[in-house]
């Protein structure tokens, strides 16, 4: 694979860094991306990764746009309202960067369709607003070999978090979240500024990860504070009793 004149104009200021250069570059052209939940994360996170040249990227969600997502969905205009949140994603990324290759899915992801949906993808980024959802998409996630780096923000707290394998997002959290089903957001609040410094910051650490800068993240998971404006990084022990991974690659 190699990158056309118009593509080194564009990542010109990617290539000119020592720990990107034109072989990162190429990497991140290479990849494939499937991104759950175009919501306060996504709005972040999406453009980051269009803008950055993820050569394929699936959008993930079946909601549409309301009112009362705009104070932190800036994907979103006013006019969007009842629309789907995975078309009009696709739409903003194709005016954006028409060298992505992107695909909208209008589907909830379950434990039944999930390996379908993101399978082939070579990392599963969730910004999903539920805990089914997140155990769903981390679950298949072990299950087809594929790291997951998950991202959450409510009221003034983020995390994010890269797995592969073993510890898992389920050794994390635990079981007790399967039945639970609430939208974090609508129930709790969120500010609009702290789930754009998440999906940022999970950008950031899946651009690293895909070009491979600085030390591998999987195990990890970054907690920031929203009213501190501080991070701070936590291991996660494998969970012995994990029904996940607990079978899985040791
Ligand atoms: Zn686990």
């Amino acid at each position: 694979m190699s990158l056309s004149d118009a593509e080194l104009e564009r990542y010109a200021r990617h290539i000119v860094l020592p720990q990107v250069g034109g072989v990162g570059q190429n990497k991140l052209k290479a990849a494939s991306v499937a991104v759950v939940g175009a919501g306060g994360i996504g709005s972040a996170l999406i453009p980051a990764l269009a803008a950055a040249g993820i050569g394929r990227l699936t959008i993930i969600d079946d909601d549409v746009v309301e009112l009362g997502n705009l104070h932190r969905q800036p994907l979103f205009r006013e006019r969007d309202a009842g629309y789907s949140k995975a078309d009009l994603a696709l739409q903003f990324v194709r005016r954006l960067n028409s060298f992505v290759d992107a695909t909208p899915v209008q589907e909830r992801i379950t434990s039944e369709n999930a390996p379908r949906l993101l399978g082939g993808h070579d990392l599963i980024i969730d910004g999903s607003d539920n805990f089914a959802t997140r155990l769903a998409v981390s679950d298949a996630a072990v299950a087809l070999g594929i790291p997951l780096l998950s991202a959450a923000a409510v009221q003034f707290q983020g995390q994010v978090g890269l797995f592969r394998g073993r510890p898992c997002y389920r050794c994390f959290v635990g079981d007790a979240f399967d039945a639970d089903d609430c939208d974090n957001c609508a129930e709790l609040g969120v500010l609009g500024a702290l789930t754009a410094t998440v999906g940022s910051f999970a950008a950031l650490l899946a651009i690293n990860a895909i070009v491979g800068v600085g030390e591998d993240q999987a195990g990890r998971v970054h907690l920031f504070d929203g009213e501190t404006l501080s991070w701070r990084a936590i291991r996660i022990p494998a969970d012995p009793g994990c029904r996940t991974c607990g079978s899985a690659q040791g």
